[in-house]
């Protein structure tokens, strides 16, 4: 192991980011801490990790106190699909704050740093376009998509509030749309839907008139820009934005699943969803300026990639989300 090799603990790192985060870390040889409680991913997504030295496999929910030794932290557990998010609304909430307050306080007591997946929700339907950092944004507390909005909101700010009472050593990244291999097929998010959709023939479901629009991020190009702000310079610790600013309505992004699967299924246009940010967009300008990095992949390369990944798998093995009260 290279003297540079650090212990790393990943909560939430069985998930879709998660997972190719562990898999980056592990090949650096650093020594790897995947803690999950399988709520929106399984083992497969690990299986590959799991007779590696340098892997650990943890199977443990962050609300609940976290004991361990480690040199940094990169907190990632949390439902991210609006349907997973959304079943059980309550645990989502407690998942952002008390998992953020657990790893913070382990970071105080071991001195690590600690990184929060923070996500562009916390701009909310947002009223400023593209969005800069500086935007405090425009999200509805007491609707549908609050239990995440919210707390990921809150969760910002226990990671200020430490940093600032406690000089805990923090990174916030705010994470924009990313898709690739692993997203769960049936989290519907529109990326995994429409691909999902596309290969089985069945319907594309088209919320509202979609004309809503999205920027669409390639994972190891996301996975890039997080490591880099974790190795990046003393001082900066954020919040950046990172997602790749290339912006598409839904409806163009149906059209492209369909061209490039070659499916026969039809767009069909489905009820608008409550609260639906109507576009989004990153200003990544600061991560350019302190991170120099930017996304490489296009969208059309990234969709080639994720639509193999549908294929290779057996969708019928992967569940819903269990009940968790
Ligand atoms: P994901 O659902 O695949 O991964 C989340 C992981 O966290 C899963 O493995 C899940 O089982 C685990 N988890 C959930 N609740 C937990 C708990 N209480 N204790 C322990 N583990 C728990 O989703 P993802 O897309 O990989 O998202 C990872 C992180 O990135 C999340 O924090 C999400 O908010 C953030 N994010 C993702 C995106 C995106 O487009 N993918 C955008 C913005 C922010
Ligand atoms: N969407 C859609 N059809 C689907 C799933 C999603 O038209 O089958 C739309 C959804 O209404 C939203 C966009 O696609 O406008 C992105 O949705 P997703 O759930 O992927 O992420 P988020 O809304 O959190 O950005």
């Amino acid at each position: 192991m290279p003297g540079t090799s650090k212990r790393i603990l990943v909560t939430g790192g069985a998930g879709f980011l998660g997972s190719h985060l562990c898999d980056r870390l592990v090949n650096a040889g650093h020594d790897v801490i995947c803690l999950d409680n399988f709520f929106t991913s399984q083992k497969s997504n690990v299986q590959h990790l799991l007779g590696r030295p340098n892997f650990e496999l943890i199977r443990h929910d962050v609300t609940r106190e976290i004991w361990l030794e480690v040199d940094e932290i990169y907190n990632a557990a949390c439902p991210a699909a609006p349907g997973h998010y959304q079943y059980n609304p309550i645990k989502t909430m407690k998942t952002s704050v008390l998992g953020a307050i657990n790893v913070l306080g382990m970071a105080k007591r071991c001195r690590a740093k600690v990184l929060q997946f923070s996500t562009s929700e916390v701009y909310g339907d947002p009223e400023v376009h593209p969005q800069p950092e500086g935007y405090v944004g425009h999200v509805n507390p007491i609707g549908p998509r609050a239990c995440y909005d919210e707390g990921k909101r809150a969760a910002e700010t226990l990671f200020f509030d430490y940093h600032r009472a406690n000089k805990v050593n923090i990174r916030v990244v705010r994470i924009f749309n990313t898709y690739g291999p692993r997203m769960h097929p049936f989290d519907g998010r529109v990326v995994s839907n429409f691909i999902r959709q596309a290969l089985e023939g069945t319907e594309i479901t088209l919320y509202g008139e979609g004309q809503q629009t999205r920027s669409f991020c390639y994972v190891s190009d996301l996975i890039d820009g997080i490591t880099a702000m974790m190795d990046g310079p003393d001082g900066f610790i954020g919040p950046v934005n990172l997602g790749n600013p290339t912006e598409f309505t839904m409806k163009q992004l149906a059209e492209i699943v369909i061209e490039l699967t070659g499916s026969k299924s039809k767009i069909v246009i489905k009820p608008p969803v409550a609260d639906d940010p109507k576009k989004r967009q990153p200003d990544i300008r600061l991560a350019k300026a302190k991170l120099n990095w930017e996304p490489k992949t296009d969208l059309r390369k990234g969709l080639a990639e994720t639509i193999a990944y549908f294929r290779s798998i057996d969708m019928a093995a992967f569940r819903a989300p269990t009940p968790n009260y």
